[in-house]
């Protein structure tokens, strides 16, 4: 079945030596700017033009600004002194102006400027004494009476400085060959490269329009109606202008031909991650459609009625698992919003329907909590959740694996249950929490486990609509996007770090009164043991500070502790024995102690906005009014400044997560590799999550239709695929 790369595409997957004028010096420093192919050069769309339209002359140019105008050469000034520069008057049919070469010889002067010679110049215009001067101009062009180009002897500027090969001591350019008709000597904006040492503007360009002149002519991809509705170029047609933009507004992400070339990008990766849900579909799931008595009897135990969010979700799942399709479904909601009795839910359904579940959690504490939480609830129809994580050992893991092999209905753990000796009877749902602490890859281990489980993802790191386009889009999503009601909004302050004291002293009476606090302290980016040493410098110092008496009710959580002084923590802290507790990030996500009402959180700037929001997210749980504090260590950036002041203004984990995409970028938000998220050249997913959402439901629409690629279309579409390196999607389709 596998075709293989299609054939017309091979001159785009040269080596880049292969292009005219590509050594392979060139290609290495081509490498630096992630160009190793033609291809990537087609890609790598202009960052900006210079208005090359050619004026009457350089008079009204402002000083520093590049202009271009038609002159003649007037004369020729030799250097008065070693090391000065050569100066050449030309009239520019204005005031005159002088363009100036620092080594130069009369040779190389004569040839390109030859006195009453009529040339086009270019360049950044200066004034000395109020007399215009242009330094090495970019371009010198032989014209005409028309400023079109001569093309017997008009040579393109070299430069000796910053182009040696053409420099006087070597032989200089060739003409160029462009053909017998007279074109305009240059475009009137002429498009600016992203460079890095070692490559000029001239070069890119070059090389650029090289690898253009490669593209072939591709069937057409883009469903007819989209193409036409939008107005969009051709493939070859939106390369072409988007590497002559004719003006700033075509430097738009907008503009037509940009805009194509993005879809583009993004159909891609949308098909690829519809070619992986068809099939994933495609091995077949078992149905799950329990009768309802078990969660029926839950539901009546809740104390609280499931708000019409967590409502929908269940109905979502529970169709899902019914269905003879394997599930793959995300569970997203912000901190708090109730998503651990949904997975309660659908762990009952599998259990109905005579199988296991398991739900996987990335920290011991929040697996104990789970069992803590759910246990009472499960109660209810007799069922005892077994928890297994990496501190049962011997014996007792040794026991428990057996309760699983046996058939223990619902299993609650950490990584341990990842481990290859872990093995169930009949496991037809695996849940993961906190999905974003752990990679891909665990997620296909945990669901190996079974026999084709059904697999529900939980995340509470609110990622921004378009980010889980591009991140889940092979997943099915539920939202929950409303939370339980009677939640008091948490107050926010922003405190300069020299404030401290301050911040101590109210702590205190707060603490005098009852009240129960987290501090979260500074990370520490090089190392965990930089943060545990300045979590224990801050207990003491706030032991110190709180006096003998209160002294003993701080308690200090950090990630080095082992599990059963990390126990020990959390449990003096819900129970209120300890009212302070001093943590390192690692109550970052979970937590869930109602009583707390303080969090004051040290070198805020030095988390993400998700954190934080994690963060702030363990407080503002009971009754009553809850204050989070973050301190930062002034002058902010004004970047951290902007930050910050998203978290004071919102508790909206998903405009903070906008914001924060806004204001990072993508790569930063969800690290590139982690996300498994390609690297978009041209497409911006911040900005573009409309076109996303378009690429999306016509790469399903695709998908559901023609599961393989093989029909309608299938061609082109596989052409896109290959030239932008969807490797697995690719792997797919040859399996077939
Ligand atoms: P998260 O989505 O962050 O995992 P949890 O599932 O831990 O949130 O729920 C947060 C809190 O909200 C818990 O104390 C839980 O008992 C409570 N809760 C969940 N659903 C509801 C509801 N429908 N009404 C009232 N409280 C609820
Ligand atoms: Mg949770």
């Amino acid at each position: 079945m596998s075709k293989g790369r299609p054939e017309i595409l091979f001159p785009l997957f040269a080596d880049l030596t292969s292009l005219d004028g590509v050594g392979p010096k060139t290609a290495k420093l081509l490498e630096k700017l992630d160009v190793r192919l033609p291809r990537d050069l087609l890609f790598g769309l202009p960052t900006g033009v210079v208005d090359r339209r050619v004026h009457d002359s350089f008079a009204d140019a402002a000083d520093g600004e590049v202009a271009t105008a038609i002159v003649t050469v007037l004369a020729h000034r030799a250097p008065a002194s070693r090391g000065r520069p050569w100066h050449v008057k030309v009239d520019d049919g204005a005031d005159g102006a002088d363009l100036v070469y620092f080594r130069a010889n009369q040779g190389w002067v004569d040839k390109l400027l030859p006195i009453g010679s009529r040339r086009l110049v270019s360049g950044k215009v200066e004034r000395w004494n109020g007399r215009v001067q242009i330094a090495h101009p970019d371009h010198v062009i032989a014209v005409d009476e028309q400023g079109y180009e001569l093309l017997d002897d008009g040579t393109d500027a070299p430069d000796p400085v910053t182009d040696p090969v053409s420099a006087p001591d070597f032989a200089p350019d060739a003409a160029p060959d462009l053909g017998a008709d007279p074109a305009p000597a240059l475009p009137d904006f002429e498009p600016i490269y992203h460079l890095t040492e070692g490559v000029t503007q001239r070069l890119m360009h070059r090389v650029a329009q090289s690898a253009l002149a490669r593209a072939p002519d591709l069937a057409e991809w883009i469903e007819p109606s989209l193409l036409a509705s939008k107005k969009w170029p051709a493939w070859r047609g939106a390369l072409t202008a988007a590497h002559a933009p004719d003006g700033p507004d075509a430097l738009r992400a907008g503009s037509p031909a940009r805009e194509r070339l993005a879809y583009d990008e993004l159909l891609s990766h949308q098909l690829a991650l519809a070619l992986g849900r068809a099939a994933n579909r495609r091995t077949k799931g078992r149905p799950s459609d329990g009768d309802g008595r078990l969660r029926a009897k839950v539901r009546a135990a809740l104390p609280w009625p499931l708000t019409g969010a967590q409502g929908r979700a269940v109905t979502d799942i529970a169709a899902d698992m019914a269905s003879g399709d394997r599930m793959n479904r995300l569970l997203q909601g912000d901190v708090g919003s109730g998503k651990t009795v949904v997975a309660l839910i659908a762990m009952l359904t599998a259990v109905e329907a005579g199988g296991q579940a398991v739900m996987m959690a990335p920290t011991e504490i929040l697996a104990r909590q789970h069992i803590e939480s759910l246990a009472p609830l499960l109660a209810a129809v007799g069922i005892e959740p077994l928890l297994l994580t990496g501190r049962d050992k011997g014996k007792l893991r040794a026991a428990k694996l057996m309760q699983v092999l046996d058939g223990a209905a619902i299993v609650i753990g950490t990584h341990a249950l990842f481990q290859k000796d872990v093995a169930f009877r009949d496991l037809r749902l695996a849940i993961i929490d906190e999905q974003h602490r752990f990679g891909v890859r665990q997620r296909l281990d945990l669901s190996s486990k079974g026999v084709r489980p059904d697999v529900l993802v939980m995340t509470a790191t609110p990622i921004p609509r378009s980010l889980a386009l591009a991140n889940y889009g092979d997943m099915d999503v539920s939202v929950l996007d409303e939370k339980p009601p009677g939640r008091k909004p948490v107050t926010t302050a922003l405190v300069p770090s020299d404030r401290i004291e301050e911040v101590i002293a109210r702590l205190a009476h707060a603490l005098d009164l009852g009240r129960r606090a987290y501090w979260v302290c500074p990370l520490v980016e090089e190392s965990a043991t930089m943060d545990l040493a300045a979590a224990e410098d801050r207990v003491r110092e706030l032991r110190a500070r709180l006096g003998p008496a209160m002294a003993q009710k701080v308690a200090l959580i950090h990630g080095r502790m082992v599990p059963a002084e990390k126990d020990a923590a959390m449990a003096a802290f819900v129970s209120g024995e300890a009212l302070l507790l001093v943590a390192t990030t690692v109550i970052e996500v979970g937590v869930n102690v109602p009583e707390a009402t303080i969090m004051v959180i040290e070198g805020a700037d030095s988390f993400g906005l998700a954190q934080l929001h994690q963060l702030r997210g363990r407080v503002g749980r009971g009754a009553d009014a809850s204050t989070c504090l973050l301190m930062y260590d002034a002058p902010l950036t004004a970047s951290g400044k902007a930050r910050l002041a998203i978290m004071r203004e919102t508790e909206d984990g998903f405009r903070i997560a906008e914001e924060d995409l806004r204001l990072r970028g993508a790569g930063d938000l969800l690290g590139v590799q982690q996300s498994g998220l390609p690297k978009f050249r041209v497409a911006d997913i911040e900005g573009q999550a409309d076109l996303m959402r378009t690429a999306q439901e016509e790469a399903r629409l695709v998908i559901a239709t023609d599961p393989r690629l093989e029909g309608r279309r299938s061609d082109a579409l596989r052409a896109l695929l290959y030239l932008h390196e969807r490797d697995a999607a690719i792997r797919l389709l040859s399996v077939g």
